[in-house]
């Protein structure tokens, strides 16, 4: 048995994600960690939101919410939607939380003291009504290019040209509208990635079973133009976790915070620990995951993200954890995706184009949302999600193949056996020709998902469930019962075993109709099969099933094209 930890890059909080965010990082994780568990590996399955910075204190002013209590209710929403689709973390945690303002200024504090953080003084507009120094976009203005009077600091929004606040014509804060400002000079902290350079250099020349589409990203930062750049790690900001070092206070730093690109990555630790503290477990329980000199020496790290994440992942929190000088665990394998788009264009939060978590839902079960995500998961590069392919997906895979196997064997077998395994006659060559055919299958399915080639694994397992299909077509009990019921009772036998088998074998896919089969099956947990020769027998004559309902349904032609209009755009 291995140790495998998993996390998943965590959402952020300002509302709610759509299928794209899903497929991008949550989704193939839940199946990596469903299918390390059903291989009988223990594992931790980490996620949890990504609650500071700039737009969520934006969010939280436009609900009209203090930023606490916003993020405390979108925790709640984006928790509950997981569990929908099932996602099955051991801890769905928050960067807010009490332990990750702790680790975060641990680390910072380990950095300092290795010579890794350098006091930077900058000039920077300070309000005299609000009180505090504002980030670039918290200042409005008149833009110098356009003339629009609604600029931010950063970048006018109508003109896209970037800005620095000083450009605005009539600035004024965008908190007050205070046009009382002026520019100070103000202390920021800087973790100088530069002196980690040749470090995190080789530590990514050491990954040879990396994807080029991870590494060659990270070798661009570490070597394009100027190479790997210093990052500034604190802002002036409310909400976040305020600026420490360890325990101790940072002088100058105070009423700053840590930039949320500094603390996110650190809440996978954090958040392990959150789900020690939730259950009373002793520290010991979540530090054997995350500290080599304390039991995560044999922990295979594997991380999941969308391909926009991977410079954080490679470089920043690496060089967090390197820079620490303490033997915290380093990620194993990143597995990073390409972006899924919508139907012609791409997924758009801000113009609620595509469809979203709470949407797809309230539409249909989560089974047939993971397995169209996870069989087009954009893996070696974008894909696209159209009506027109889930439709045809779900009805020829789902249930045509699968749900209409399941339904043929048992509806046959209630007919002329009952509603148990029947006995009599024999398994002949027709049955070892599939069973030696399944044996060859599970074994590239097997590999495809320890290699976290998902449509790969989802090809070869569509390919196990109509290796079934067509074993039954050929071997048709129906016509056998006539002349022979004791040999149809050898065949349904064989294909109710089968029925045991797909649900162990789907369950990393669809796990809500592995447990309707599971359950019909009149089992607990169906056991990840040895060997196919003895999953075919599994099931004694006499055992007990009843027989399931509509495992899927169809999508007929009506309900896609009054989706396709209704997810086109604007949602409010
Ligand atoms: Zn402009």
């Amino acid at each position: 048995m291995a140790r495998i930890l998993i996390t998943s890059a965590i959402p952020y909080i300002n509302g709610i994600k759509h299928l794209g965010n899903l497929v991008g990082s949550m989704l193939p994780a839940d199946l990596y960690a469903r299918y390390m568990r059903a291989r009988g590996h223990e594992v931790m399955f980490i996620c949890a939101t990504d609650e500071h910075g700039t737009p969520a204190e934006l969010a939280a002013a436009k609900a009209g919410k203090p930023v606490a209590e916003y993020c405390a209710e979108m925790w709640q929403v984006q928790k509950d939607l997981g569990d929908g689709f099932r996602l099955s973390f051991d801890k769905f945690g928050r960067s807010s939380s009490p332990q990750n303002h702790r680790l975060t200024q641990y680390f910072a504090g380990r950095l300092a003291e290795n010579g890794l953080i350098e006091e930077v003084t900058e000039k920077q507009v300070y309000s005299n009504a609000d009180g505090r120094f504002l980030p670039d976009r918290y200042i409005e203005g008149t833009c110098p290019n356009c003339g629009y009077d609604k600029a931010r600091g950063d970048q006018c929004e109508n003109c896209t040209k970037q800005l620095d606040p000083t450009d605005l014509i009539d600035p004024r804060s965008a908190i007050s509208g205070s046009t009382d400002l002026e520019v100070r000079e103000t202390k920021h902290l800087y973790l100088r990635q530069s002196a980690l350079k040749d470090e995190l250099d080789a530590w990514i020349d050491r990954q040879k079973d990396w994807p080029i589409l991870t590494t060659s990203i990270a070798k661009k930062w570490l070597h394009d133009g100027d190479g790997l750049r210093d990052r500034g790690i604190t802002r002036d900001l409310d909400w976040g976790v305020p600026v420490k070092k360890g325990d101790a206070d940072w002088p100058g730093m105070e009423g700053k915070v840590f930039y949320v690109w500094f603390d996110a990555p650190i809440e996978y630790i954090a958040a392990t620990k959150e789900w020690a503290d939730a259950s009373d477990r002793p520290d010991k329980d979540w530090r054997r995951w995350w500290r080599t000199d304390e039991g995560a020496q044999d922990v295979r790290y594997v991380q999941f993200m969308g391909k926009d994440n991977v410079p954080f992942h490679t470089l920043s929190f690496p060089a967090t954890i390197i820079g620490s000088g303490e033997p915290w665990k380093l990620v194993d394998y990143i597995k990073s995706f390409n972006y899924l788009n919508y139907d012609g264009g791409q997924f758009s939060t801000s113009q609620g184009r595509g469809v979203f978590m709470d949407q797809a839902l309230s539409i249909l079960p989560a089974d047939y949302w993971r397995w169209w995500l996870l069989s087009h998961a954009p893996e070696n590069s974008d894909s696209e999600f159209t009506w027109e392919n889930f439709q045809a997906s779900v009805n020829k895979d789902l249930a045509d193949v699968l749900g209409n196997f399941v339904s043929r064997v048992t509806k046959f077998c209630r007919s002329k056996f009952g509603e148990t395994v029947p006995e009599g006659g024999a398994y002949g060559p027709r049955e070892e020709a599939l069973i030696a055919d399944l044996q060859t299958r599970l074994s590239a399915y097997e590999a495809h998902m320890e290699a976290i080639e998902i449509r790969k694994a989802a090809t070869e397992l569509r390919a196990i469930w109509a290796a079934g299909n067509e074993y039954l077509q050929d071997a048709a009990p129906w016509a056998v019962f006539k002349e022979d019921p004791a040999q149809a009772a050898a065949i349904v036998r064989l294909s109710l075993n089968l029925i045991r088998l797909y649900a162990a074998l789907s369950s990393p896919f669809i796990p809500e109709a592995s447990a309707t089969l599971t359950e019909a099956l009149g089992l607990t947990e169906p056991p990840w099969p040895d060997t196919i020769a003895e999953a075919a027998t599994a099931l004694p004559p006499g055992h007990a099933f009843s027989v399931p309902e509509n495992l899927f349904r169809k999508i007929s032609d009506e309900e896609r094209e009054d989706w396709q209009e209704r997810f086109a755009g604007g949602r409010a």
